[in-house]
């Protein structure tokens, strides 16, 4: 069993059915044991887009990290994930954030995220559902806070995953 760190975003359309959705799906191909509260961050980078909806959940599956992102992306493409421009606005987005305290190099797949300590939308989710995460040499997450503490994000009211995401 390996546990995993999954970001979830959404900035086009109903983006909280769009997480909603993402939970219930994450659910079916492990077992989803956090999710953090929904954070309201305007887009970094890319062209001008409406407003992210973004949460970290975690996971612990069985499957193969290859495996598990083939798994993500179906999940994207049952959404209606489209990609046209990069860093363009999605109906959803899951990224593997984390796998363990491993580090993965593979043509598909990157782990760590390699732009996760650049990003606090990230980060807070993330120490939100696993306090004690590192990097796979060691580094508490909660050492990289400190450099994106400028940056812009509005924590949110409102539940992620349906009420019995946990009970599966
Ligand atoms: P960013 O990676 O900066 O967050 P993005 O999420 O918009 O950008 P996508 O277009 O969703 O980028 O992803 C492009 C490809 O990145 C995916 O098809 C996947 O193969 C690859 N990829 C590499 N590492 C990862 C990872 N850790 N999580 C998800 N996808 C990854
Ligand atoms: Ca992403
Ligand atoms: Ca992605």
């Amino acid at each position: 069993m390996s546990r995993c760190a999954v970001g979830l975003g959404s900035n086009l359309g109903d983006r909280r059915a769009h997480l909603n959705a993402a939970v219930r799906g994450l659910s079916a191909v492990g077992r989803v044991r956090a999710v953090s509260s929904a954070y309201e961050t305007a887009p970094v980078g890319g062209p001008d887009q409406g407003a992210f909806l973004n949460a970290v959940a975690l996971v612990d599956t069985a499957h193969t990290p290859g495996g598990f992102l083939r798994e993500l992306l179906a999940i994207e493409r049952a959404r209606g994930r489209v990609r046209e421009t990069r860093w363009g606005p999605r109906t959803l987005d899951l990224d593997v954030i984390l796998w363990n305290r491993q580090r993965i190099a593979t043509s598909g797949l990157t782990v760590p995220h390699p732009r996760m300590t650049e990003r606090r939308f990230v980060l807070e989710p993330l120490l939100e559902v696993w306090p004690d995460a590192r990097m796979p040499d060691g580094s508490p997450i909660t050492a990289a806070t400190g450099a994106v503490a400028a940056q812009g994000l509005e924590r949110l009211e409102m539940a992620i995953g349906d009420a019995d995401w946990s009970t599966t």
